[in-house]
């Protein structure tokens, strides 16, 4: 079995080292075949070379640039479209998924289920974010029936099936099990560590309750929706074109 991982990053310049060498000592002792896909999202700061840096050493990592911030959503999707393997991790670029928790994930998706979703039970964020996130989970759970706790955990992994036209709209990644459990997939959840962010900030302010409480309702009626690519890949790199 083949497993990409996927990164969506956004000036993440002092975490991406650490982060690919931490995910890589975990991915070996699962599998050889791997691939980890970084998605540099626009960064402004040095992350881009960080990556590249690395490049010449590390045959299992890829790098998606894009040139613009095109924001996670893009990120995902071009990820997704980009990835080889027949099951999919995602997890975000800071450090605070701890991918120790990866070895669950995969045990975790039997043949019931067609993705599995982390829940970050004890979270490591300001109070303002851990509390707008448990309303979010709540509206989430009454208005759009979603199944689980943590509709936001990155820390996710998919069969390659549930993800592989997945384009996501700007803000889509917060409603992803909403919209693939309304496409029929069978998802389940379990607990996972988190951690706090390795350095940096978040690229999230305030503005992110507004957003996310509108597109609540956007997804009530997400099949309706007719999707379109909303992102361009600029350059990749480690890719057989
Ligand atoms: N991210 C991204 N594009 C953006 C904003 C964020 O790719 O426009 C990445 C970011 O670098 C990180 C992940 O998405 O790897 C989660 O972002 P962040 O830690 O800022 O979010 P939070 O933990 O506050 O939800
Ligand atoms: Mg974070």
């Amino acid at each position: 079995m083949m497993v990409s991982a996927i990164i969506p990053v956004h000036n993440e310049e002092g975490n991406v080292i650490p982060v690919y060498r931490e995910l890589k000592e975990i991915l070996q002792k699962v599998t050889t075949d791997f691939e980890i896909i970084f998605v540099d999202d626009g960064s402004k700061d040095t992350t881009l070379d960080k990556l590249l840096s690395l490049k010449s050493k590390e045959e299992k990592l890829r790098i998606i640039q894009f040139k613009k911030n095109y924001g996670k959503s893009a990120a995902l999707s071009a990820g997704f479209d980009n990835a080889e393997g027949d099951s999919i991790i995602t997890l975000d670029g800071d450090g605070q998924d701890d991918p120790n928790n990866i070895p669950n994930l995969i045990s975790a998706l039997t043949e019931e289920y067609d993705f599995v979703c982390g829940w970050r039970v004890k979270r490591n964020d300001k109070f303002l974010k851990k509390t707008s996130s448990k309303i979010y989970n709540f509206l989430n759970r009454v208005i759009n029936r979603s199944k689980i706790h943590d509709n936001n955990c990155m820390l996710r992994i998919y069969r390659k099936e549930a993800v592989s036209d997945l384009k996501l709209t700007k803000g889509a990644h917060r409603y992803i099990p909403t919209i693939l459990t309304s496409k029929g997939f069978r998802i389940a959840e379990i607990e996972v560590n988190h951690r706090p962010r390795l350095t940096g900030k978040s690229s999230y302010g305030f503005k992110r309750l507004f957003v996310g409480f509108f597109h609540l309702f956007r997804f009530r009626s997400f099949t309706r929706i007719k999707q379109k690519s909303v992102y361009v890949i600029e350059k990749k790199y480690g890719f057989e074109e």
